[in-house]
């Protein structure tokens, strides 16, 4: 069965807002225990080290801030990608392809890395839901 979990900016890319607002101060409302479809895909999970939001789906799992790789803890996230964004989602949400997390490129400066330099966009463009 499909859930929505609430879920703030800052839980989905900690350790890259300590330095200026959440993009928009939204409050995110992200669907999980789902299944994938062509435009929402599942195995996002939660770091229990770094508390940032992480694509789980690869053998490796990612440089965490924390030390190591991310380690998945809590709901399994299906998330919405290559939509339309609506009023009440919010686009430029991208995996990184060098440490695996969710993080928001609508910024010139896309926050530190935790594999070095800046956050690198790959793969879908993800619109996540967010309350009004
Ligand atoms: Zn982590
Ligand atoms: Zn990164």
């Amino acid at each position: 069965m499909s859930r929505t979990g609430k879920v703030f900016a800052q839980a989905i890319a900690t350790n890259h807002y300590s330095d200026r607002p959440e993009p928009a101060g939204f409050e995110f409302a992200l669907p999980y225990g789902g299944s994938p479809t062509q435009n929402a895909q599942d195995n996002w999970r939660f770091c229990r080290k770094c508390q940032a939001m992480f694509f789980n789906g690869y053998p490796n799992k990612g440089a965490c801030p924390a030390g190591g790789t991310h380690k998945a803890a809590g709901y399994n996230f299906v998330l919405p990608h290559d939509v339309s964004p609506t009023s009440i989602t919010q686009e430029e949400w991208r995996f990184c392809g060098k440490c695996q997390v969710m993080f928001y490129n609508g910024y010139d400066n896309t926050g530190a890395c935790a594999a070095g330099g800046s956050h690198e966009g790959a793969g879908y463009n993800f619109v996540l839901p967010h309350y009004p």
